[in-house]
């Protein structure tokens, strides 16, 4: 049966960590609107120009946009078997845009991963990504070389303490009221990513497993 995930919750709680090992293992792709802005950032198109200024202050890049994206993206042969979605929705007026998006497809099945701040601020300022491959590196294996590919570790410009502040600001502000818009919904199940990677694995494996089909 076709899986299409939300995989929803603030920076730095795993998200893109989890959505890779899970689209991995299901077969499906995983669409990262975060890694979508950098790429358009990174190649100089018009939506980079438009994106970097906001995500370098820790913003939301404007609703509008970033439906549009997510639109084209969905309709994409590859995103017919399932998808599963990390970095959006991220505004209750994107979420509703997605309901209208996916009408008439399978139920949406949502994840949050649920992280204190305290936790997200050490996290994310020790985070580092590999240049090459993309590879997430948390603090503890620091290292200077990415692990899979050999490439060179780097800082995201947003992972700096600052801007990781004014994330998490707007993520309580913006983001957290779609944990009200989605709670009631048979698909929707709360996973404490407070625990270690693989633990998180299995309780996000575990309430996929449990909640394919609990919609229909
Ligand atoms: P992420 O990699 O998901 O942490 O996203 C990095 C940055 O890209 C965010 O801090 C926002 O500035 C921007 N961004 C990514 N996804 C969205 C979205 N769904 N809506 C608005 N801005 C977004």
């Amino acid at each position: 049966m076709a899986l299409s995930l939300v995989m929803f919750g603030p920076p730095g709680a795993g998200k893109g960590t989890q959505a890779i090992r899970l689209a991995e293992d299901r077969g499906i792709p995983q669409i990262s609107t975060g890694d979508i802005l950098r790429e358009a950032v990174q190649t100089g198109t018009e939506l980079g120009g438009q994106a970097k200024a906001v995500m370098d202050a820790g913003g939301l890049v404007n609703d509008t946009i970033m439906v549009g994206i997510v639109r084209d993206r969905l309709a994409q042969d590859d995103a017919a078997g399932g998808f599963i979605l990390d970095g959006f929705p991220r505004t209750v007026a994107q979420a509703t845009a997605l309901d209208s998006i996916l009408d008439g497809r399978e139920p949406i099945v949502i994840v949050e991963l649920a992280v204190a701040d305290d936790e997200l601020v050490n996290r994310l300022s020790r985070r580092r990504v590999c240049a090459g491959c993309g590879s997430i590196v948390g603090a503890s294996e620091a290292s200077p070389a990415c692990g899979v590919c050999g490439g060179q570790l780097i800082q995201r410009s947003d992972d700096r303490e600052d801007v990781v502040r004014e994330r998490l600001r707007v993520y309580h502000q913006q983001t957290s009221p779609l944990v009200e818009f989605y709670r009631r919904r048979p698909t929707f199940h709360r996973v404490d990513g407070s625990q270690s990677p693989e633990r998180v694995a299995r309780a996000v494996d575990e309430s996929v497993d449990a909640m394919i089909g609990a919609g229909r």
